[in-house]
């Protein structure tokens, strides 16, 4: 008998009772804006901000509507004017390129590696090449690229870096958190992030013109008095009135949510690496399939697990996939010449200019993605693997 898995993979952990209690304290109060408190009162999004700067190691904080607005807001606060060219990754979320074309910029694709990083010799390439001053370097499903290569790439070339670190919170590169490499990082808290308030997003750095320009942007009605993880007022006095307001905050429900949610990110962390391992460790050795080398310099967190399967054609693949779908197994493959749901790739979005990178069109080419809920125990992790590997044998 074939064994099949019946669990669901996009059914997060339910929000944690602590969290649940915290919001209706909000509801019970009425005070949802984040700058609606009362005398003395801190406010559940100022108390999530201090909470997640240190927690990152960073002394400015900026809670927002979502990723996707950090990312467009950290261009605008980086003063990124409309038709500069944004150096990012061919292979990351379509938020990516989406909040370049938000702040009226160009996206300009860099070549990825076999370990689903930012290609350094591409990007050392186009830094020159594209007369870029911004990068918006994506840690795509959680690979960190060597930090401080990079880092002397773009500090040669004048570059600034902006971390979209979707899938790296709780992560670090050689014992640093992500998010403290960059001049500003960015974080999404949506629903299949590390910290689950529906939407939602922030922005760190430790610059503080940057985070006065970002607090502005975010729409603060000149009540910026009232947080406690941006610079100081005078900062803002030159800047105030020539800042426009583009609505995107925060507001005290989703804050009261995710406090709890922070609290308890390390211990999620570990629930996910456990997850990531043994999936890894069931995976390994099958024929042709190739597990994504993890540096040692990289903490990550197992959120989702990729690997290649080689020598395969496309009528191959979807065999494999339909193979594993129907025992219950949802893989995504990012090789598709027309995207099946949510879009990873560079060539799918024809809102830019058309690019060609083909190192990372081969390597896509034979490129599997699963997620990992933490609704998966230990044994599904088992049955999963061995479904993917059965799957992966019949078509070897
Ligand atoms: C989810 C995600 C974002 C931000 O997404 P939002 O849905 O706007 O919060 C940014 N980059 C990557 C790589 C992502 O996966």
């Amino acid at each position: 008998m074939t064994t099949r898995f019946d669990g669901n993979f996009t059914q997060q952990m339910a929000i944690p009772e602590t969290a649940i209690a915290a919001a209706v304290e909000v509801m019970r109060s009425g005070r949802l804006h984040r700058y609606n408190v009362v005398e003395g009162e801190a406010g559940e999004t100022s108390l999530l901000e201090q909470e997640f700067a240190e927690y990152v190691g960073v002394p400015y904080c900026l809670a927002v509507a979502s990723g996707g607005y950090a990312l467009q807001t950290a261009l605008r606060a980086l003063e990124v004017a409309p038709g500069d060219p944004v150096l990012t990754n061919g292979f990351t979320l379509s938020p990516v390129p989406g909040s370049i074309a938000a702040a009226g910029a160009r996206s300009v694709f860099v070549e990825m590696t076999d370990g689903l990083v930012i290609d350094l010799e591409d990007l050392e390439a186009k830094c020159q090449s594209s007369g870029a001053r911004v990068l918006m370097l994506s840690h795509m499903r959680g690979h960190i690229v060597d930090m401080d290569a990079l880092l002397r790439i773009t500090d040669a070339a004048g570059v600034a870096v902006i971390e979209d670190c979707a899938h790296t919170m709780g992560a670090h590169w050689d014992g640093v958190p992500s998010g403290q490499h960059g001049v500003v990082a960015c974080y999404s808290t949506q629903t299949y992030k590390h910290i689950n308030s529906g939407e939602g997003g922030f922005i760190v750095t430790r610059d503080a013109a940057l985070m006065a320009r970002a607090t502005l942007l975010s729409g603060s009605y000149m009540l910026y008095e009232r947080h406690s993880t941006i610079p100081s007022p005078d900062v803002f006095d030159k800047i105030r009135l020539e800042t426009p307001n583009c609505s995107g905050r925060m507001d005290n429900l989703r804050a009261a949510i995710l406090r709890p949610q922070l609290t308890d990110l390390d211990d999620s962390v570990a629930a996910w690496n456990a997850r990531y391992d043994r999936l890894e460790e069931r995976l390994a050795n099958t024929p042709g399939l190739k597990l994504i080398h993890r540096p040692d310099k990289e903490h990550y967190v197992g959120s989702s697990i990729q690997f290649f399967l080689r020598e395969l054609v496309e009528d191959d693949i979807e065999s494999f996939l339909g193979a594993c779908s129907s025992r219950g197994v949802e893989l995504k493959w990012f090789g598709r010449a027309e995207p099946i749901a949510y879009t990873s790739r560079y060539d799918s979005w024809r809102y830019v200019d058309e690019q060609h990178l083909p190192n990372t069109d081969a390597l896509l080419a034979q490129l599997f993605d699963m997620r990992i809920p933490l609704t998966f125990s230990l044994e599904d992790c088992d049955v999963i693997a061995g479904i993917i590997v059965e799957c992966a044998r019949a078509r070897a």
